[in-house]
C-alpha cells in the first residue's frame, strides 16, 4: 500500500494523538484519569469534539471512559505516547541544535512530524544527536560549520541535491518564506 493510505488505515491522526498526549498529561496528578472538559479546555476546542474523537481511541481500546466521564491511557497508548514524546524531543534538538531553527519554528515542526517518523528514523535520529553531543571533535565541528553555512542552488537547475527542482531558488521567489 502507498505509505499515505497507510497511515490513515493504521495510524493514529494528528488529533487523535493530541487528545491521548493531553490525557498523559492532565492525568499524572490523578493517577492516569483526565476530565473530558480538562482535555477539552487544554486542546482548546469543545466538550463534544472530545466526547466524538474519544469514541473510535475507545474503540481502539486505546483509552478507557468510567462512568463519571474520566479518560485514562491503556497500556498500548501510554507506550504510543511515551514514543511520541521521545521523538518530539529529538527533533526538536535536531531542528534548532543542528539546522538552526529558532525554539518556536522547532517546535512547530517537530509537532508535525511527531507521530509520522517512523521509529527506524527517529533511532537514527536520536543516535545522530548522541553523535554529535559526544567526544568526536569531528562532529562538532560538522555541526558548527553547518550552522554558518548558507548555500545556494544554481540557477541552471543543474543541482546535485534538488534534481531540477530547486528548493531554494523557489523558497527566495515566495515572500516571506524561509
Ligand atoms: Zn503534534
Ligand atoms: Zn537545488
Amino acid at each position: 500500500m502507498e505509505t499515505w493510505k497507510k497511515f490513515d488505515a493504521d495510524g493514529l491522526t494528528h488529533s487523535a494523538t493530541h487528545h491521548l498526549l493531553a490525557i498523559e498529561e492532565l492525568g499524572r496528578q490523578y493517577g492516569g484519569w483526565a476530565r473530558v472538559s480538562d482535555i477539552a479546555r487544554h486542546l482548546g476546542i469543545t466538550r463534544g469534539s472530545v466526547s466524538i474523537s474519544l469514541g473510535p481511541l475507545k474503540e481502539r481500546g486505546l483509552v478507557e471512559v468510567d462512568e463519571h466521564r474520566m479518560v485514562k491511557l491503556s497500556p498500548q497508548a501510554q507506550t504510543m505516547v511515551d514514543e511520541v514524546l521521545a521523538k518530539r524531543e529529538a527533533l526538536e534538538r535536531f531542528l534548532s541544535q543542528v539546522l538552526g531553527l529558532t525554539p518556536e519554528q522547532a517546535s512547530v515542526d517537530s509537532c508535525k512530524i511527531e507521530h509520522l517518523i517512523s521509529p527506524r528514523a527517529a533511532e537514527r535520529l536520536v543516535q545522530f544527536m548522541k553523535f554529535i553531543a559526544g567526544g568526536d571533535p569531528a562532529a562538532r565541528e560538522l555541526v558548527q560549520r553547518f550552522r554558518q553555512y548558507e548555500g545556494d542552488c544554481p540557477t541552471d537547475g543543474n543541482c546535485a541535491v534538488c534534481q531540477g527542482k530547486c528548493l531554494l531558488a523557489r523558497l527566495a521567489e515566495v515572500p516571506g518564506a524561509g
